[in-house]
């Protein structure tokens, strides 16, 4: 199965698409990771990638979609994966469109209020990118109620799954969190509108805790997932 998820930066799409990759057994490919893993090797691509990704800006299509193809050209990814920011831009979209075929698209759909409290309250491990979230949220805005557990470590600061030190990322301080946001709302709000028109969206409203939002999505998976 092929699946993108779609939703502004804090929705909460590195979360539930490494989770949901789990669940059906494929690779969680996300270009945000691959990027960062670039810069830290230090190369000239890191170098040239990290201009961009440190002032919370979109990294160039041609980049972008060469790095992605090449992830998905790799074995693993030949019976299905989940694509955590990408696309971000109809050309990216187009490119994408040339090669693949999507089985269904999530749009995760959040409060940019909640949104904004939530990001600068992340955390993810330097060693193995899991996400932590050290705010809880229990309040009702414009009509919904939210209700979204942190997700803390089990120590303070220290990775469970691999002992690895929690960071915030730099692009998650509240000026970055601004250009990110503006960003999204210029350059891939127009994906929903391109996804929607070939029928392939499926909204999902994330006001509750990781447990209850993950069988939300696994829902509405369900008839594709039968099918695989
Ligand atoms: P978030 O979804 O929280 O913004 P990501 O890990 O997906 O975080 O991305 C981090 C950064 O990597 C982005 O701010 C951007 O600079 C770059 N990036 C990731 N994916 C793309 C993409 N599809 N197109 C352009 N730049 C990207
Ligand atoms: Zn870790």
């Amino acid at each position: 199965m092929k699946i993108i998820f779609l939703g502004s930066p804090g929705a909460g799409k590195g979360t539930y698409s490494t989770r949901i990759a789990r669940l059906l057994d494929v690779p969680h490919v996300s270009t945000g990771e691959l990027f960062r893993e670039a810069i830290k090797k230090d190369s000239d691509f890191g170098n040239q990638v990290n201009e961009y990704v440190r002032k919370g800006r979109l990294v160039p299509d041609d980049i972008t979609i060469i790095t992605l193809k090449k992830r998905i050209d790799e074995p693993d990814c030949q019976n299905g994966f989940i694509l955590d920011g990408y696309p971000r831009t109809i050309p990216q979209a187009q490119a994408l469109d040339e090669v693949v075929k999507i089985d269904v698209v999530l749009n995760l759909k959040i409060h940019e209020i909640i949104l904004i409290r939530k990001l600068s309250a992340r955390r993810i491990c330097d060693k193995c990118g899991e996400i932590y979230n050290i705010i809880d949220i229990e309040e009702t805005l414009d009509g919904m109620d939210y209700n979204m557990p942190a997700m803390h470590p089990k120590t303070p600061g220290i990775c469970d799954k691999c002992g690895g030190t929690l960071i915030q990322r730099k692009d998650d301080r509240v000026e970055v969190i601004e250009t990110r946001l503006k960003q999204y709302h210029q350059q891939s709000e127009p994906l929903v509108r391109y996804y929607q028109s070939r029928g392939l969206v499926e909204d999902v409203y994330v006001n509750l805790g990781i447990d209850r939002t993950i069988s939300r999505i696994m829902k509405k998976l369900k008839p594709q997932t039968v099918i695989k």
